[in-house]
């Protein structure tokens, strides 16, 4: 198999679930996987299942908190090691296998997971809290960055020539690193996790995967992919357990050679410094693959071309599965002569949002991921009433889910705790700014520098955020949301990360080193 025998790249469609044959695929999924739940899930050490001790993770529907969706394994200390040596007593024996059979295998997950779609998003719904569209999107990420990395292994694996010196033949080619460590977040508990996992695999890593312990039953799924598309049970070690207890071992094992991290914040830069200690026998720096928080914000000025399609962009990036993304407006800063009519528009479209559980497509807005999140945001959103003016929002709606109503401030300036750090729930803020300039000194004013938009007509403000708005994903005239892999490669400036470009072609770089090798011509 070579790159030019496949056809190229294209984004997996998204299904439209307002047809009654999709409707009723998702329906039949959401039973078929209801009849499933509670089930016990074991851990894979060395290609062996591995039941765990008494200690257990449980996971539940946020949409309704009783229902449980997975029994897990919480591994021990002995485990976590166990998994860093199997995964380093292996991984001579996967590097050795040929990129085009390792990509044939990332091709094959993708198959299967295209397969098997509708009962994804039923997992993801039911352990997530994620609406039919929001699964969808997140599914079909999933099989993108499996197709998506294939190829770029394939381009990889026949890198062009290097100038050739008389008399020598010159050659470079990039081989795996060793044992990395997968530690993937809960908010695209599918795509993330995938794309984490399938780049480190495809480069001939091999990996100690441990999903966030929100989200572990959507990652035992994504296990039995890996087992079908015929990954070696060797290659990969599936270690769930709570992050704070196992974490810093799998960090800080001499044997590991990389972490790939999607998270937040203060666990990125904690695991960034523990990496950074070089331990007794390690042999090699080790790489970290980082991508963190965001506090993005959109600009509208007052040359927008249309006020409603901003407010439906602005809306769609801050409440899209309740402000849980990385990338969601969590500030909106707003030019001085249009703040009060932009806002007019707004209130009103975010009091029709639907709320309620996920599993009914009627709900726009879902539950947050747990009574702890839940907790936190409605803590930030005391804070906020004393930081600015509460316009919307931001108490708890019916049910006995995690359900928050989006909520939207005015009057927060840039130092109030609303304006800098990271919510991660249904909550926006909004800053008045007295022109253009005014507006990207806001939207710079951050220690993140994720994703950003821009909505105006006028060339020389396009030009000048193009140059000046300092994120990794910047949008124009669209919302902030949405990245779609091989067109928006994806990753934050400052702590918002590494800058990594998920989802981009020089991704898979990070899972390799290069090798260069010069014969004399005897
Ligand atoms: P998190 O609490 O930082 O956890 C991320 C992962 O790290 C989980 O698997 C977690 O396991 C694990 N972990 C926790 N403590 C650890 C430790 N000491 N050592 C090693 N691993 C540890 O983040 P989250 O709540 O899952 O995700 C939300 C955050 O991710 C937000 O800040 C969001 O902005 C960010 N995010 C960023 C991107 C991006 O591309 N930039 C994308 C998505 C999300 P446990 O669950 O067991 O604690």
């Amino acid at each position: 198999m070579s790159l030019a025998s496949l056809p190229p790249f294209a984004n997996e469609p998204y299904r439209d679930f307002s047809l009654p044959e999709n409707r009723e695929a998702m329906e039949r999924a959401l039973a078929r996987v209801r009849a499933d739940l509670g089930r016990q899930y074991p851990l894979l050490i060395a290609g062996l299942h591995e039941p765990g001790g008494i200690h257990k993770l449980l996971s539940y529907n946020p949409s309704y908190p009783a229902e449980l969706i997975g029994v897990h394994q919480k591994a021990s200390a002995d485990q976590a090691t166990r998994a860093i040596e199997a995964a380093y007593h292996y991984f001579p024996i996967w590097a050795a296998v040929p990129a085009e059979d390792r990509a044939a295998r990332a091709l094959r997950a993708a198959h299967i997971l295209r397969q098997r779609k509708d009962e994804f998003n039923a997992w993801l719904i039911l352990e997530s809290g994620k609406n039919w569209n929001e699964a969808e999107a997140d599914t079909a990420e999933a099989i993108d960055f499996c197709d998506y990395y294939a190829r770029q292994m394939l381009r990889l694996a026949s890198p062009g020539p290097l100038l050739q010196l008389p008399g020598e033949l010159g050659v470079l080619t990039y081989i795996p690193l060793g044992v990395g460590v997968i530690l993937p977040p809960w908010n695209f508990p599918l795509a993330i996790l995938a794309g984490m996992t399938i780049a480190a695999l495809v480069t001939g890593n091999t990996v100690v995967l441990k999903p966030s312990s929100e989200t572990p039953t959507i990652a035992a799924k994504f296990i039995e992919v890996l087992l079908e598309a015929g990954f070696p049970p060797e290659s990969f070690q599936f270690l769930t357990g709570a992050g704070s207890e196992v974490g810093d071992l799998l960090v800080s094992h001499p044997k590991t050679r990389f972490i790939s991290f999607t998270g937040s914040k203060e666990v990125g830069l904690h695991i960034n410094e523990l990496a950074a200690k070089t331990q007794p026998r390690q042999k090699w720096i080790k790489r970290v693959v980082a991508e963190m928080g965001g506090k993005d914000a959109i600009l509208v000025d007052r040359e927008v071309h249309d006020l409603d399609a901003a407010a439906a962009g602005v809306i769609a990036s801050a409440f899209g599965f309740q402000g849980q993304k990385c990338s969601a407006c969590s500030r909106l800063i707003l030019d001085e002569p249009l703040h009060d009519a932009f806002l007019a528009k707004l209130i009103p479209l975010a009091e029709a949002l639907t709320q309620g559980p996920a599993d009914d497509p009627a709900h726009f807005l879902g539950p947050v991921i747990s009574q702890r999140a839940e907790k936190t945001i409605l803590s930030y959103i005391e804070t906020g009433k004393q930081e600015g003016a509460l316009l919307t929002g931001g108490h708890k709606a019916p049910g006995d889910g995690y359900f928050i109503r989006p909520a939207i401030f005015s009057g927060i300036e840039h130092n109030h705790r609303l304006f800098q750090e990271e919510i991660f729930g249904p909550v926006l803020a909004v800053t008045r700014a007295r022109d253009f300039d005014d507006a990207l000194r806001l939207a710079n004013d951050s220690d993140y520098g994720l994703t950003g938009a821009v909505y105006t007509t006028n060339p020389e403000k396009i030009a000048r955020a193009r140059a000046e708005f300092h994120v990794g994903n910047l949008y124009i005239n669209r919302k902030c949301t949405g990245a779609m892999v091989g067109a928006h490669p994806f990753g934050g400036f400052n702590l918002s990360g590494t800058d990594s470009k998920a989802g981009g072609p020089d991704y898979l770089l990070q899972f390799l080193q290069a090798k260069s090798i010069a014969q004399k011509l005897l």
